[in-house]
């Protein structure tokens, strides 16, 4: 259990999405605690409008507990909330300019799809001819239009998980909160719905803000990416950043496979068993030195490398687009490396080697 006594609270992570657009979101020391126990430690964070942001991390890191502060269903313990230049920290979740899709989408059973979409509306007091012309565009947008008079059991979970998108943007909220929003459709109908939310986010043009844990999704799907480890944010970055520039171990193995070196930093250079060193400021200490496995070159293609170990192949595996290595280094350590093809065997002697560039210094 992540509670305040084992985690002293650091100083807030400062972040921001996007320094070149103001900010549409900005929010300062946020933070949730539940008694000892701290859900979300005090972050800082902006995004500007028109960004799709994921808020990437494994299950009970604070994920959705972020995103219903946003939303206004759960009250911060610490910190402000500020969309549209507005503070918006202590209003209820009606008198905010967002929307959330709930994970189960919450339609209402006994009312037409046409009645759950336009139901916002209704209860807004808006005139019967603009909550059907709306509620007929936004059918229209989701492709739905021939379940209008359905009701919510007589549809699919993707059909339906349509109508509660349909249900949150026909508000025009200024910012779309979707909490896992695929966690329950099948792996196509997954892939079909992310499909669609992204061209419904290239047609509307608002800010949309998505909760998950699987990184493939959140790199698919997102413009900025806030990677989340208990309570706290990690990275915030494009699918680029987080993937091959990650800033802590934890970044490093959550959105991708990882090999590791263990180092030494001293006077902000590092140096791996004297076989190969480079400039790295930092405190002096035990570092990790990461690199992906695709980025690692076997036999021949490892001469022209930056840096080079030999060792032996332990085992290959086919995977179809590519063949995955396990190499026993000389010096003990396993490194895995990917490459599109290879007939390397188990037990044959191998060169492997990689690029500067290619990669990363983390503390473990
Ligand atoms: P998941 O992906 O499983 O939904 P999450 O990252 O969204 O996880 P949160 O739901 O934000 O996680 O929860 C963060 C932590 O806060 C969890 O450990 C959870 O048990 C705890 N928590 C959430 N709500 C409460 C509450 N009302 N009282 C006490 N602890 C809570």
């Amino acid at each position: 259990m992540n509670a305040i006594t084992t985690h002293p609270a650091l100083p807030p992570v400062s972040v921001s999405a996007d320094s070149f657009r103001p900010p549409l979101v900005s929010l300062r020391g946020l933070a949730k605690n539940y008694g000892i126990y701290q859900a979300v430690y005090p972050l800082d964070l902006e995004f500007g409008e028109g960004e799709f942001l994921a808020i990437l991390g494994p299950s009970g890191c604070g994920k959705t507990t972020l995103l219903k502060m946003l939303g206004g269903f759960i009250e911060p313990s610490e910190g402000r909330i500020v969309i549209g230049g507005t503070d918006v920290t202590r209003h209820p979740p009606e008198k905010r300019p967002t929307n959330m899709v709930f994970q189960g989408y919450g339609l209402f059973p006994h009312m037409t799809i046409r009645q759950n979409v336009g139901y916002g509306l209704r209860i807004a007091g808006k005139p019967k001819a603009e909550v059907d012309a709306r509620v007929a565009d936004m059918l229209a947008l989701v492709q739905m239009e021939p379940f209008a008079d359905k009701l919510p059991p007589e549809l699919s979970g993707g059909q339906q998980q349509r109508i509660a998108l349909a249900r949150a943007l026909i508000m025009r909220p200024k910012v779309l909160l979707l909490d896992e929003p695929f966690a329950a459709l099948d792996l196509k109908l997954r892939q079909a719905m992310q499909e669609e939310l992204r061209r419904l986010h290239s047609e509307i043009g608002g800010t949309f803000v998505f909760v998950t844990h699987d990184q493939a999704e959140a790199m698919s799907l997102a413009t900025k990416i806030v990677v989340m480890s208990r309570g706290r944010v990690e990275q915030v970055g494009t699918a680029e950043d987080v993937y091959l520039r990650p800033k802590t171990h934890f970044v490093s193995t959550f959105v991708g496979e990882a090999n590791f070196l263990k180092a030494e930093r001293k006077l902000a250079r590092v140096s791996i068993e004297s076989a190969f060193s480079f400039d790295d400021p930092g405190a002096d200490g035990t570092v990790l030195v990461g690199v992906r496995p695709e980025k690692v070159r076997l036999g021949p293609a490892a001469a022209g490398c930056d840096h080079r170990f030999t060792g032996t192949v332990l085992q290959r595996v086919f995977l179809g687009a590519q063949v995955q290595y396990t190499v026993r280094l000389t010096n003990g350590e396993t490194f895995l490396a990917c490459r599109p093809s290879g007939e390397l065997s188990p037990g044959d002697a191998v060169e492997i080697g990689w690029m500067a560039g290619d990669q990363w210094v983390v503390t473990q």
